[in-house]
């Protein structure tokens, strides 16, 4: 119980951003939260909200308005968002409808003297016709009305909403700060990228599977062996595609860094997957070029999924291209 703010870890600059803001009574009306997902973006919408419409001014954590806003039940606090996670879909949309509704409900009165909050998550899953229906608002947004948009890909937004809103960018999460939410393990650490729905996913049984799945792939195709079939059937399961994307995104950014580097210090170096690893990033190494246009070709099929091409074309052509590469 509190104020949520002080239950933010790491994203100083953020805080202090707003922070400066709201004691100088310079709030924007419209704020665009930017970082990747998971490292406290909409918690932080969350606790500016709270602070906005704390009903003694100075943010005390622990008013009528503070408390109803901590269990998720303020009346002046609006939060759309899309029901699906992030790390699990990208397919998510924000309708128009949504949209209006929420716009409806700020013509209602309120009592005089407060404010409202309204925070989209993920806006970019926001539809145009959607957009189009915010960006009148954002435009000329009724009084004591703040919005707090957040995206983890913000490209996808249309530049007129984006340019109608203040930035505020949000960094991957420091070890030190990651562990004051969980003691997670330092491999764990190493591979989050700084992204707690990462780490919590890296903890996960599941991942033990797709993670051998994956290094299995990687492996046999430096042996010449795996055959498109197996790749295709491998990603073939849509629920667990995303989880290999994240899963060869890190390989591969690791496979970089060995190429770069050398071995990094870790605490679970006599891990056997580890040393695996090891073996497998040796071997890569002495093609360094063809670990970056592997990256290369990686980024490809990612941004190729993102437009949803035919997805078995993309994932053929890709093979294809590791295979010209690796041979
Ligand atoms: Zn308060």
């Amino acid at each position: 119980m509190g104020l949520i703010w002080n239950q933010i870890f790491g994203q100083q600059k953020a805080l202090t951003q707003l922070d400066q803001s709201l004691k100088n009574g310079r709030l924007s009306h419209a704020y665009l939260f930017v970082g990747p997902s998971a490292v406290g973006k909409k918690k932080t919408a969350l606790a500016l909200a709270q602070r906005i419409l704390c009903e003694s001014g100075n943010s005390c954590g622990c008013c009528r308005s503070c408390l109803k806003v901590e269990k998720g039940q303020s009346e002046n606090l609006i939060i759309l968002q899309n029901d699906s996670t992030e790390l699990k879909n990208n397919q998510g949309i924000i309708k128009v409808e949504v949209i209006r509704q929420m716009i409806a409900s700020l013509s209602l009165q309120i009592w005089q003297g407060s404010s409202r909050v309204v925070i989209l998550d993920q806006a970019h899953e926001m539809n145009l016709q959607a957009a189009n229906a915010l960006l009148k608002t954002l435009e000329e947004p009724p009084s004591q009305t703040y919005f707090i948009l957040v995206s983890s890909q913000p490209h996808q937004l249309p530049s007129t909403i984006k340019s109608r809103c203040q930035w505020v960018q949000f960094g991957r999460l420091l070890p030190q700060d990651m562990v004051k939410v969980r003691p997670f393990p330092a491999w764990v650490l190493d591979l989050s990228h700084g992204q707690l729905d990462w780490a919590e996913y890296l903890m996960e049984e599941e991942y033990q599977e797709v993670s051998r799945r994956s290094f299995y792939f990687w492996q046999s195709l430096f042996e010449k062996k795996e055959d498109l079939e197996n790749l295709l059937s491998f990603l073939g399961d849509i629920e667990k595609r995303p989880y290999i994307m994240k899963h060869w995104s890190s390989f591969l950014h690791r496979a970089r860094r060995f190429c770069a580097q050398g071995s990094p210090a870790l605490e679970e170096k006599d891990s056997l997957d580890f040393k695996n690893e090891q073996t497998l990033f040796i071997k890569m190494a002495s093609q360094p070029q063809a670990v970056d246009q592997t990256w290369i070709r990686f980024l490809e099929l990612q941004s190729d999924f993102d437009v949803h091409v035919e997805k078995n074309l993309a994932l053929e052509n890709f093979y294809f291209s590791l295979k010209e590469i690796w041979q």
